[in-house]
C-alpha cells in the first residue's frame, strides 16, 4: 500500500515507517519565533536541538498538527478562535532567562500535541480538501463527553467526541483525539448539511459471529464498529464519515489510499481464537473488503450493511472512473430519503432507495450511473 502521509501511515506522526503511530508528542512540527532555522520537527524525545537564544528575549515555542503528503502539499486540521484560524498550533510563550545562551525545549512528555490536545475541546475547526468544503461560514466546534465548566456548550455545530478534557484516561488521550478521529467526526457535521439526518438507530441486527459484531472492541465505543452489522442507514452514515476523513488524509487520485482505524479489528484469519488486531490499523480505503456478503453472509438483506463495504463504495464512487461529486452523493441521499431537494429527516435508506436516487441524480444512461451501479455490486452493497 502506499500512504500519502509522510509519516508512519497513522497520520498522527511525521515518519515514513510504520510502527510509531502511538508516538505521542515526538515528532510534532515545532517552530520558535524569532530564532532562524528553529523550525522543524521534535525528535523521538519529543525535543528541539540547541538554539542560541540572547537571555530576557521573549520567544513563542509552537507545535502544529498538519499533514504533509507526497506531492508537498498539506492538509491542516485547525480551528478558528474568533475570525482567526489557528492551524491546529498550540503556543507557549517563555523568555530565556539569567545568563543562558543555549538552551532547548522539552515538550511534555504526556501531552498528545501531534494530534489534537485538549486546548481543542470547544475550539473550531475546518477542512478544505477538493470537493470537500467545510461551510466557512458555520461554526464547528469540537466538544467532549463532558459538559464544559460552565455545564453548557457555546451555540454552533458540534463536532462529537468521546474524550474528556485534561483526562489522562488513555481512552481519552490516545484514542479519541487522533486527526483522522475527528476528520470522522467532523465528516458527520459536514453530511448533515450534505444531506441530513438518516435513521440513526444503532441497535441493529447483530450476529453471534465475532469477524460481525462488536465484541473485539475493548476501551472505545461499542454501540458499533468497522466490521460489525448494523442497519443500512448507520452503515451508510458511519462509512460517509470514515470517507470524509480518508479524503482529508489521502489525495483522491492515490490508488491507494489508506484509512486509519482507532478501534481493534477482527480479520478473517483470527477467527479461530487468535486476539484482534489492536489499533492503530491502517487499511486499504478502496480495496473491496466486501464484509458483509462474503464475510458475514448475513441473510438480512436489505435491511442490514457494514461501515468498512460502505466506505469503498464512497471511495471509488467519488474518487475514480466516472466519479460523483460530494454534492451529487448528498442529493443522491436526499432522492432516497425522499426528501429531494430537502434533506433527510431521520429516514432510512436502502439500496432500491439508492439506486433510484442515483438514476434521478446522475441520469440513467451516465457513466456516473453505472459506476454507482457496478460499485454498489463490488462492494456487496446492492441488497
Ligand atoms: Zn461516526
Amino acid at each position: 500500500m502506499t500512504s500519502d502521509f509522510l509519516d508512519a501511515g497513522g497520520g498522527e506522526d511525521y515518519l515514513t515507517v510504520p510502527g510509531l503511530a502511538s508516538s505521542r508528542v515526538a515528532f510534532a512540527k515545532y517552530s520558535i519565533s524569532g530564532i532562524a532555522g528553529a523550525d522543524g520537527y521534535l525528535d523521538v524525545e519529543g525535543c528541539t536541538p540547541y538554539f542560541s537564544m540572547c537571555p530576557g528575549v521573549a520567544r513563542t515555542f509552537s507545535l502544529t498538527s498538519e499533514v504533509g503528503l507526497s506531492n508537498g502539499a498539506k492538509i491542516k486540521v485547525y480551528r478558528r478562535e474568533g475570525n482567526i484560524d489557528v492551524m491546529g498550533t498550540w503556543g507557549m510563550g517563555f523568555t530565556p532567562w539569567g545568563s543562558t545562551s543555549e538552551i532547548f525545549l522539552t515538550a511534555n512528555g504526556g501531552a498528545t500535541d501531534s494530534r489534537f490536545g485538549p486546548t481543542l475541546v470547544a475550539g473550531q475547526i475546518g477542512v478544505i480538501a477538493d470537493d470537500i468544503v467545510a461551510d466557512p461560514a458555520a461554526d464547528y466546534r469540537i466538544v467532549s463527553s463532558v459538559p464544559s465548566a460552565g455545564g453548557s456548550y457555546a451555540s454552533g455545530t458540534y463536532v462529537a467526541l468521546q474524550a474528556t478534557p485534561g483526562s489522562t484516561n488513555p481512552q481519552d488521550v490516545d484514542d479519541s483525539r487522533w486527526k483522522t478521529v475527528i476528520a470522522h467526526e467532523l465528516g458527520h457535521a459536514l453530511s448533515r448539511g450534505w444531506y441530513g439526518n438518516l435513521q440513526l438507530d444503532y441497535s441493529g441486527d447483530v450476529p453471534s459471529n465475532p469477524l460481525c459484531n462488536t465484541s473485539n472492541v475493548t476501551g472505545a465505543g461499542t454501540s458499533h464498529s468497522l466490521q460489525s452489522v448494523e442497519f443500512v442507514s448507520i452503515a451508510v452514515n458511519e462509512g460517509f464519515a470514515h470517507h470524509v476523513a480518508n479524503r482529508l488524509m489521502n489525495n483522491w487520485w492515490n490508488p491507494s489510499p489508506i484509512f486509519n482505524y482507532y478501534k481493534e479489528v477482527r480479520f478473517s484469519w483470527q477467527a479461530g481464537g487468535t486476539p484482534p488486531t489492536s489499533p492503530p490499523i491502517s487499511l486499504p480505503a478502496a480495496a473491496y473488503a466486501r464484509w458483509h456478503k462474503d464475510i458475514c453472509s448475513d441473510t438480512a438483506g436489505g435491511t442490514a450493511g457494514v461501515e468498512w463495504d460502505w466506505m469503498n463504495f464512497f471511495w471509488v464512487v467519488n474518487d475514480t472512473g466516472s466519479w460523483s461529486t460530494i454534492q451529487q452523493i448528498g442529493n443522491i441521499f436526499r432522492r432516497a430519503c425522499g426528501t429531494y431537494p430537502g434533506q433527510c429527516n431521520s429516514q432510512a435508506v436502502n439500496w432500491t432507495g439508492i439506486d433510484l436516487g442515483s438514476q434521478a441524480e446522475l441520469g440513467f444512461l451516465s457513466s456516473q450511473y453505472s459506476q454507482v451501479i457496478s460499485t454498489g455490486q463490488s462492494a456487496g452493497v446492492n441488497h
